[in-house]
């Protein structure tokens, strides 16, 4: 993404500032075909229009000896100025001694009067315009040592640079992150993460060099674009899909983009990629969306999530967070008995009332902070089942759900084994609901860490079956207690064919596999009767309860005495 100057094609803005017109129209002559020419007439004149300019003027040709403010005294101003410091001056002089001054005081390179080689000038003005583009760009460390893209600092240097000759022209920011790069880097090594990081960057560079876009190796796994306002960028994502597979021989790669379009240029370049980075974020964790757009809407749901974030810590302490349970009805029997809950969080937040999950999960999920209010909930669940069994003197075993990223946790093991003991209850009071999604992650991890666990005694139930790509792959990889069916095949039993199958064929594995069998989201009693004669074991729903706190799910503990 090197050629975004000659892609552009661009006439840099040169100013002539002498006071004798036959000398500014000779020179104008001189440089009008390659570059856009104006001119001033003394110093101030020529100070006021530089600290006007739009776009920039990329050089100054400046007659030393001028009425007003001479060419000395411009020079000084130039150099004095923060936003003019950068322009560079060739000064133009029919005095020797001027030379060594001018030079001196900081001009970048002289020409003798009077003017006879066009060639020679032209050579010269396009010399020190290329040098001094090149010198901010120098100063300020180029490239990225991996990839070879710029780095953040200089790719901003560069875009301010691009700005001052091409205002006009709409521009898109565009972010490029890595799904679960950390992963990457964990599972299969650094050398494996950079190689991935290095390809990418090659296929960005190949993709968006065709749309006059320059990139930026940001950080970590993030990549910069800045190109061209494109009106949908759907074709260029489809393009990086197919290069995806090439990325890594071992790593599966998933990579989300956040496009902010055509920029404010009113606006600072780094605000511009927070806007995209914003977009991007917004989508992490949705396998069905790998591109996204900035929008307002998005933005306040942006500030919305990051309240969120700041606030759930203050939410355990102050008790905000309250843990929800939910009956599972054994229903082979003659009438159904209470066999155990499953623990669902809420948010009752001061201001905003019950927040549900799937507010907040999938936000918390991908920025693992999920990790610390699943540890809240199973500590409060096993407490929860300490205090019925004193009560009560039964146990109500509670299922509690395990997140994709506490399965990546090293002491997910010992942190479950501390809260056994804690509170005096064994592995089978304390069920572990595991996502089926989470195999399609990582197989490997998933079947290790679901093999330890059930070697400590603990039973596994796979939740929404039924839902992934893999379910019947994952059961012959992974030794499971209980089948919970996914919802949606609940739902729809009654009006397609297929779903009502599907339960049928999950219940007949269940039976193969000699596992018991839950169906969730059972609403009716045609649904359970269904489900009852296709031999499912266990129910779960709002047709027996929604998830209540623990004050009113004594209700159906008391029921069953
Ligand atoms: P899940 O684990 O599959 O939980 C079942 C969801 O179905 C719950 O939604 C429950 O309220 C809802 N549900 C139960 N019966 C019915 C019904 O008859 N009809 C309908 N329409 N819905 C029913 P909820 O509580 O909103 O939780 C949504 C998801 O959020 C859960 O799905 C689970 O994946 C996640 N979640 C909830 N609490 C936690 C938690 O403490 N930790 C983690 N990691 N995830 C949690
Ligand atoms: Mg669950
Ligand atoms: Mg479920």
């Amino acid at each position: 993404m090197e050629h975004f100057r000659e892609t552009r094609g661009k006439k840099r803005r040169v100013l002539i500032a002498d006071d004798e017109s036959i000398n500014r129209e000779v020179l104008g002559s001189i440089l009008k075909d390659r570059y856009e020419v104006s001119y001033a007439e003394d110093g101030q004149e020529a100070f006021n229009m530089l600290k006007e300019a739009k776009p920039v003027f990329s050089l100054v040709l400046l007659d030393l000896l001028m009425p007003r403010m001479d060419g000395f005294e411009f020079i000084s101003r130039l150099r004095a100025d923060n936003d003019l410091r950068m322009v560079p001056v060739i000064v133009m002089t029919s005095e020797a001694d001027a030379e060594v001054k001018s030079i001196n005081l900081g001009a970048a390179d002289f020409i003798i009067k009077p003017y006879d080689m066009p060639e020679v000038i032209l050579a010269r003005c396009d010399r020190i315009i290329e040098l001094s583009e090149g010198k901010t760009i120098i100063s300020s460390a180029e490239k990225d040592h991996l990839t070879g893209l710029y780095s953040r600092e200089f790719f901003y240097e560069y875009i301010r640079q691009i700005e001052g000759y091409n205002r006009d022209t709409l521009m898109d920011a565009v972010v490029f992150n890595i799904d679960h790069f950390h992963l990457i880097n964990e599972m299969y090594g650094r050398k494996t993460g950079d190689e991935v990081l290095i390809n990418l960057a090659g296929v960005l560079t190949d993709i968006f060099g065709r749309i006059a876009g320059i990139g930026c190796h940001s950080d970590a796994d993030t990549f910069y674009v800045y190109c061209q306002h494109q009106f949908s960028y759907d074709s260029i994502m489809d393009k990086i899909q197919e290069s995806l597979p090439a990325l890594s021989e071992k790593a599966r790669i998933r990579v989300r983009m956040g496009v902010y379009p055509n920029v404010d240029k009113e606006a600072e370049a780094e605000l511009w990629f927070d806007y995209a980075k914003t977009a991007c974020d917004m989508i992490r964790g949705d396998y069905t969306r790998s591109v996204s757009v900035y929008s307002k809407e998005q933005h306040d749901r942006m500030l919305y999530h990051e309240k969120l974030i700041n606030e759930i810590d203050e939410a355990i302490a102050n008790r905000d967070l309250i843990v929800y349970y939910q009956p599972k009805y054994r229903i082979q029997g003659e009438k159904p008995v209470l066999k155990s809950a499953e623990a669902l969080i809420r948010w009752k937040h001061p201001e905003r009332g019950i927040i549900s999950p799937g507010d907040f999960i999938p936000l918390f999920e991908s920025n693992g902070l999920i990790q610390k209010l699943d540890n809240y909930v199973w500590e409060e669940a096993a407490h929860q089942i300490r205090k019925w069994k004193e009560k009560y003197g039964r146990t109500i075993p509670v299922s509690v759900n395990v997140s994709r990223i506490d399965i990546y946790d090293p002491a997910l093991e010992s942190k479950l084994l501390k809260l056994i003991d804690t509170y005096d209850i064994t592995t089978e009071d304390l069920l572990l609901e595991i996502t089926e999604s989470a195999y399609a992650d990582n197989a490997d991890t998933l079947s290790r860490v679901v093999d330890s666990l059930r070697g400590r005694g603990f039973k596994i139930e796979m939740d929404d079956f039924g839902s992934g790509y893999s379910s019947l792959n994952m059961l012959t990889t992974i030794t499971i207690d209980v089948i919970k069916i996914d919802m949606k095949f609940i739902r729809n039993m009654r009006k397609d064919d297929k779903s009502l199958r599907m339960v049928k064929l999950i219940i007949d594995i269940a039976g193969f596999l000699n596992v018991p069998v839950v169906a969730e989201g059972v609403e009716d009693e045609v649904q359970l009767t269904i489900l009852k004669k296709m031999g499912c074991d266990l129910i779960q729903g709002f047709y027996f309860s929604r998830p209540v706190p623990p004050e009113e799910f004594v209700k159906f503990i008391e029921q069953e005495l």
